[in-house]
């Protein structure tokens, strides 16, 4: 009887290194850099799950678009880097307020999408309308003394009758965004289907 005795901590090491190495690689995939929440590709895997998920249940979600107001002038009078300042700012803000279930993600720029899970379009409401009065007195002395900013939003809610598909329903939420912009901004605006 020969008894043949490896030792494979080495390679088990090397295993886990590796493990973590994809956890990293995944997780740096899906956040978008500068504010670290879920990015487009990332979000929009979680919407559709989302979607297929509250038409199974038959379950309210909303779907809102937040776009900064006036975002260009922050940059042309701040500077990039006072720019980046205020979108991590925001996100900070989103998270806040998000709860638990909700999602956000960075859609480009300085758009940002909340998805919220079990929220008919006036529970969404209420949530915007808490983070705008918040954002309404925050001053960002870093930036500039007194310095503020808004956003405008655009709601629209999964249609449990004629279900959209995601493209659609951002599409629908990006109608109403539209409309809080040549509203006036600073304000939001929900999808309405016989627009
Ligand atoms: P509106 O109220 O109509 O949304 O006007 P706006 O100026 O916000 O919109 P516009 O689309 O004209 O400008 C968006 C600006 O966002 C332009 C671009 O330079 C800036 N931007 C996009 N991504 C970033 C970023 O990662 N960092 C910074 N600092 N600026 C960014
Ligand atoms: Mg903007
Ligand atoms: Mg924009």
């Amino acid at each position: 009887i020969v008894t043949v005795c490896t030792d494979i901590t080495r390679s088990k090491e090397a295993e886990l290194a590796l493990q973590v190495a994809y956890a990293e690689l995944e997780r740096l995939a899906m956040t978008d850099e500068l504010t670290g929440v879920p990015n487009r590709r990332h979000f929009l895997a979680q919407l559709e799950s989302e979607r297929q998920r509250a038409l199974r249940h038959r379950r309210q979600t909303s779907l809102a678009m937040l776009d900064l107001d006036h975002f260009k002038r922050v940059n042309d009078r701040h500077g990039h880097p006072a720019g980046d300042e205020v979108l991590k700012h925001f996100t900070e803000l989103l998270r806040r307020h998000m709860r638990g279930e909700d999602v956000v993600g960075r859609l480009g720029g300085e758009e940002f999408a909340l998805l919220m899970p079990e929220t008919a379009p006036s529970g969404a409401q209420t949530v915007l309308e808490r983070l705008r009065r918040e954002l309404a007195t925050a001053r960002l002395d870093f930036i500039a003394p007194g310095f503020s900013y808004t956003f405008s939003a655009g709601v629209a809610g999964l249609s449990l009758v004629a279900p959209a598909t995601c493209d659609h329903w951002i599409y629908e939420a990006d109608q109403a965004l539209y409309r809080a912009k040549t509203g006036g901004r600073d304000r939001t605006e929900f999808f309405q289907a016989q627009q």
